[in-house]
This record gives structure tokens, sequence and C-alpha cells, in this order.
């Protein structure tokens, strides 16, 4: 079995920093979580290849309350959306009304959001769900076809039919959903047709738009994912024509920018570093892969530092000082990633 590290306080892992767990500052009002990394699934699509870590993290929910009270506080106490986002399954979070239920006692906040694979959602977790105010759930559905679904997510497991009650219980319990298909292009397009054409379904049975959202994404293919056999990513162009196209046909509107989701820009929490710098960092646990570890920068900040060839992973690195150098570092997010060995 795979370790799991839990972060908490006592772990000396910092809750902001890194893409893969914590918490996520793009500069708007959205507050992006990560509390876990495990996932039931492993899509075969998967662009952060979930389900298959070597190491995954579960970060102590009392830790986290505490660090995003510190980011609602400098963003500023109002209209603020909690996105719980992991790379993996939320539903899988075992402290998930308790974390919910804090979240709902800082002030300002005023949507708590989520995103499932929703293969583990049932009757009893929506009415906790309902019970613990969840405003919107967005949910992964890239087909209807049973067999083309059980493809995609290498399980056999998918079963379209549960999760369809499911998505109509969802919505009778006055929970928001958001279906958020990924377009494979020449594999699922009659798909996207058939699940544009449940959307128009249930908004002329009287669910508004605002109860049943369809966020179409595109297929996007990084190195450290995964990927699907023959098919090639296109260009945006070419999905957003496909998506005007759609637009025309269905009389339904497709191409959903910030405003579409109530996003709004508010200050940025950032550890102002430059590409290229060199730091120090306190290396503080092992990442998800053999060739990364975290790196702290500070209490509140760390880095995913890279491992390059030859270097790798060993308990030798923990609590020591390094000097990295800084590959990613933006101003409009607050990831950062570094990386030992450099010239
Ligand atoms: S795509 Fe989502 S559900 Fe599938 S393996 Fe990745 S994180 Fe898990």
């Amino acid at each position: 079995m795979n370790e799991i590290i839990y972060v908490n306080k006592k772990s000396k892992i910092p809750l902001l920093g890194l893409d893969f767990l914590g918490i996520i500052d793009r500069g708007t009002n959205i507050i992006e979580l990560k509390p876990i990394t495990l996932c039931n699934l492993k899509c075969r699509y998967c662009f952060v290849s979930a389900g298959e870590y070597d190491t995954n993290f579960i970060i102590d929910s009392q830790y986290l309350i505490e660090q995003v009270q510190t980011i609602a506080e400098f963003k500023g106490h109002y209209n603020l959306e909690i996105h719980l986002a992991p790379y993996g399954e939320i539903l899988l979070y075992k402290n998930l009304y308790d974390l919910i239920d804090s979240l709902w006692e800082i002030k300002g906040i005023e949507i708590i959001s989520m995103q499932t694979n929703g293969l583990l959602l049932n009757p009893d977790i929506i009415k906790e769900f309902s019970e613990h105010n969840l405003t919107r759930i967005n949910i992964s559905v890239n087909t209807f076809n049973p067999r083309l679904a059980q493809y995609l997510c290498a399980t056999d497991n998918y079963n379209v039919e549960i999760l369809l009650r499911n998505i109509h219980m969802l919505l009778d319990s006055n929970i928001n959903v958001l279906i958020a298909p990924v377009w494979f292009p020449g594999e699922n397009r009659n798909d996207i047709m058939e699940i544009i054409q449940f959307i128009v379904n249930l908004r002329d049975e009287g669910y508004t738009k605002e109860q049943i959202q369809l966020g179409i994404q595109k297929y996007l293919v990084y190195k450290t994912g995964r990927k699907l056999k023959k098919i090639k990513p296109r260009s945006w162009g070419y999905f957003y024509h496909q998506l005007s196209e759609l637009e025309n046909k269905y009389n339904i509107k497709l191409k959903l920018g910030p405003k579409d989701f109530g996003i709004h820009s508010r200050p940025l929490f950032n550890f102002p570093l430059k590409e290229g710098e060199i730091i120090s960092v306190e290396i503080v646990s092992k990442g998800r892969w053999k060739n990364e570890c975290i790196g702290k920068i500070n209490n509140q900040f760390c880095t995913k530092v890279l491992l390059n060839y030859p270097l790798e992973y060993s308990k030798d690195l923990l609590g020591k000082n390094i000097k990295v150098k800084i590959l990613k570092a933006k101003n409009t997010e607050n990831l950062i990633t570094s990386y030992v060995p450099y010239q």
C-alpha cells in the first residue's frame, strides 16, 4: 500500500505554494482547496495522474481552516467562494461535513462548491450535503454511454443510471449542479450533444440556469498526466469554434467566462519570487513521486521541488536546508515550483 502523509500543524508542511495540495489562490474571490490527493479512479485521461501516486496526502481540517481564515481576512470578508477541487476525489475526505460547517463559519463565504467524479454519491451523502448547505457540485460526466464512460475512467463500476438518478436528487435537494464534460476530439462529440440536450431538457422542466449549469472543458495533455491513446488534443480556436456551432444548434450559452461563474479579481496572497531566482528552503516532506519533494519557504509558503536526474527523494533530504532554483512563480497565482540540482 502506498504511503499516506497526514498534513497538520506539526508536519511543518505549509499549505500555500503547491499545485497538488493545500490552498490555491489565483487572485480572485475563489479560494480553491485541495485537502486530499487520493482518488477512487484512475481515468485514462487524468491530467494529474491521480490514483497512482507513490505518496498521498490528507490535510487536517482544522489546520486547513486556520489558513483559509487568514486568506479570507486578506481578501476581504465578502463575496467569497470556497471551491473544493482536489487532484483526487473529494468524497474520499473523511471530515468533509465538518470542513464544510467550519468553512461556513468564516465571514464572507457565500458559496461552497466542490468538484467530484460523482461515482461515490448516494442518497445519504446528498442528504448530508443538503443539510450542510453545499451550494454547488461540479460533476465530471463525459458521456452517458456506459461503455465509453467505463473505458475513459478505466473502471467496470461506472453506473450511468445511478449517476443520473443522483444528479436529479441533488437538484431536488436545492444543490446546484454543474456538469463538466471533457471534450475528447473525435471521441465524444455525440455524447457532448446528448449532455447538452440533457441540460436543455432540465431547463425546459423549470430548473434555472443557476440550478443546472454546463461547463464543457477542453482535453488538455500534460507531460506528467495520463493521455488517451489515439486522441490528439486540438487548438483552443478549434474548441471554441465547435462550441459556437453547438451554441447555435441548441440555443444555449457554452462559451463561459469568469463572469458567468461570478468570479472577479481580488488581492492575491502571494510570496513574490522571480523565475530563475535561487532560494534556500527546508525539505519538510517527500512529494507524490520519487522525483518530487516539498520545500518550506516560511510558515505559510512552500515550493514543489522537482528533483532532477540523477537526484531522487531519500530520507537524507528530510530536514535539510538546500538551495533551489525557481522554475515557475507568477504574479497571478500563488504556485511556486523549483528544481534542484541546477546550474
Ligand atoms: S480525472 Fe478526476 S476522477 Fe479521474 S483519476 Fe483524475 S482526479 Fe480522479
